[in-house]
C-alpha cells in the first residue's frame, strides 16, 4: 500500500544469510534478483510463507476491504463480455491472493451471468500457500493454475490483475554525474554488503541495448541531478506483451488495477510489514516489497504488440463511473445501521482521494479498435468496445 513513512531497520533472516553468502561468493546481485528472492523464493519468499492480507496480515488490498469491490468488477466483466459478443470466453486472474476478488466476481455472475460460472478459470499464481487458499475459496470453479503466462488456451480471455504488477521484480538505474568525462552515465543499482548490512551499490553502466529498453523511464533531457533514480520492470513488459498478443489473436480484455503513475519514473520501491513502512532490506522474506506501476511503459509495450491500453483513470473515477455509489445505496436500504456505516466507510476507503482513490489507477487492455469502453469516459471518449 502506498505512502507509509519508513522505519529504517534491518534484521537477519535465513534469506538474509543466503543472500549475504551469495554476495560474498559472487559479488553484488541485481535488484531484480534480490526482489525475486525476497518475494518468491520457494522456501523463504514472502508470498510463499504466509497469508499477508487483511488486518491480521501486513497490508489490505481493495478486495479485502469490501466484497463490493469484487462485485463491481464482476458486474463490469459481465457487461464488457456482453458488449464484446465473444462466445465461450475463459477467465484469467493474475496474482489472486486469497481468491477474494474472484469469489466476489463469481457471486455477481451468479445473479447476472451464470454461464461465466462454468467457464475455465485460469489463475497465475506462484505461491503454493496462496494456491491452497484460492482452491478453498473458489471450490466448484474449473480452476487451472499457471506459474506464468507461457501457456494460455487458444480462446478469448477476460482477465483481471489487482495489485499484481506492483509485485513483479524491478530494476533501478542511478544517474552519476562526475564519474565519466562525458556528461554523465546511467548505472545499474545493485545490492551489496557493507559492515554486515545489505545496501545499494553502483553497478556497471547501462549498455546501448539496455538504454534502448529503458528509454521511456530515463529522462529525455540531460541535466538531472547526480543520484537521480529510474525504474524498469522487464517482467511487466513480458506479461503485458503476452496478454496483448493473445487479445489481438483471440479477443477479450484485461483489467489492470494498481498503484501507479503515468510519466517520468523515479524511486518508488516500498516495503511494508505489519501495516508499517519498513526499509526494503528489513527482514528479507518477511516484508512485502513493491513498486508503483509505470502505466506509460505498459501502454508503450501494449501498443507495440498491436493492442491498446485504455486509461489509466483513477480508481475513484472508475468505480464511480461504473456505479459503486448507487450500488452501495441500494444495498444500504436493506442493511441495519452498523452494516450501512461499514459499507459507506469501505466505499470511502476505495474512492476517497486521501485513501486509495487517486493513488490507485485502472486501465483496460483491449484488442485494436476505436471506441472507449464503459468506465473510462472520464478519460475522454464516447462509444463502447
Ligand atoms: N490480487 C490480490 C493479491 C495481490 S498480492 C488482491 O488484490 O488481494 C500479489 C499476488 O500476486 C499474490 O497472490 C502473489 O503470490 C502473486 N504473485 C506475485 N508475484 C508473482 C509472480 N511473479 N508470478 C505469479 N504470481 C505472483
Amino acid at each position: 500500500m502506498a505512502n507509509y513513512k519508513s522505519k529504517s531497520t534491518q534484521h537477519k533472516t535465513a534469506l538474509f544469510d543466503y543472500i549475504a553468502a551469495k554476495i560474498i561468493e559472487d559479488g553484488p546481485i541485481s535488484l531484480a534478483s534480490y526482489l525475486s528472492l525476497a518475494l518468491s523464493d520457494p522456501s523463504y519468499g514472502y508470498y510463499q510463507k504466509k497469508d499477508p492480507f487483511g488486518e491480521t496480515g501486513d497490508f489490505t488490498t481493495a478486495p479485502e476491504i469490501s466484497g463490493l469491490f469484487g462485485e463491481m468488477c464482476g458486474l463490469y466483466f459481465a457487461h464488457i463480455i456482453e458488449l464484446s459478443e465473444l462466445k465461450d470466453p475463459s477467465i484469467l486472474e493474475l496474482g489472486p491472493g486469497r481468491g477474494s476478488l474472484m469469489a466476489d466476481m463469481r457471486h455477481a455472475w451468479r445473479q447476472v451471468k451464470p454461464s461465466l460460472l462454468t467457464a475455465d478459470l485460469h489463475l497465475v499464481e506462484n505461491s503454493y500457500k496462496l494456491r491452497q487458499l484460492q482452491k478453498a475459496k473458489l471450490a466448484g470453479a474449473n480452476l487451472h493454475f499457471h506459474d506464468d503466462l507461457k501457456s494460455l488456451p487458444p480462446y478469448p480471455i477476460f482477465a483481471v490483475a489487482n495489485e499484481f504488477f506492483d509485485a513483479l521484480p524491478i530494476a533501478q538505474a542511478i544517474w552519476r554525474e562526475n564519474d565519466s568525462k562525458t556528461s554523465g552515465v546511467w548505472r545499474h543499482r545493485l545490492i551489496g554488503l557493507s559492515d554486515g548490512k545489505l545496501g545499494f551499490v553502483d553497478g556497471p553502466p547501462l549498455n546501448t541495448s539496455q538504454l534502448q529498453d529503458w528509454s521511456l523511464a530515463l529522462p529525455k533531457e540531460f541535466g538531472h541531478r547526480d543520484g537521480a533514480i529510474a525504474e524498469h520492470c522487464p517482467l511487466a513488459s513480458v506479461y503485458a506483451e503476452k496478454i496483448a498478443y493473445h487479445l489481438v489473436t483471440y479477443g477479450g480484455a484485461c483489467l489492470i488495477i494498481d498503484y501507479g503513475y503515468k510519466g517520468q519514473s523515479c524511486d518508488t520501491l516500498q516495503a511494508i510489514a505489519n501495516h508499517q513502512a519498513v526499509d526494503i532490506f528489513y527482514q528479507p522474506g518477511n516484508a512485502d516489497v513493491s513498486h508503483w506501476v509505470d502505466f506509460s511503459a505498459l501502454s508503450q509495450t501494449i501498443k507495440e504488440a498491436g493492442a491498446r491500453l485504455i486509461g489509466p483513470v483513477t480508481q475513484s473515477e472508475f468505480l464511480q463511473e461504473i456505479g459503486i455509489i448507487q450500488r452501495a445505496e441500494t444495498l444500504a436500504k436493506l442493511a441495519d445501521n452498523k452494516t450501512r456505516r461499514s459499507l459507506f466507510a469501505a466505499v470511502d476507503r476505495l474512492i476517497s482521494n486521501q485513501q486509495m482513490g487517486s493513488a490507485f489507477k485502472v486501465a483496460l487492455l483491449l484488442p485494436p479498435g476505436t471506441g472507449t469502453p464503459p468506465g473510462f469516459f472520464s478519460n475522454g471518449g464516447t462509444t463502447n468496445l
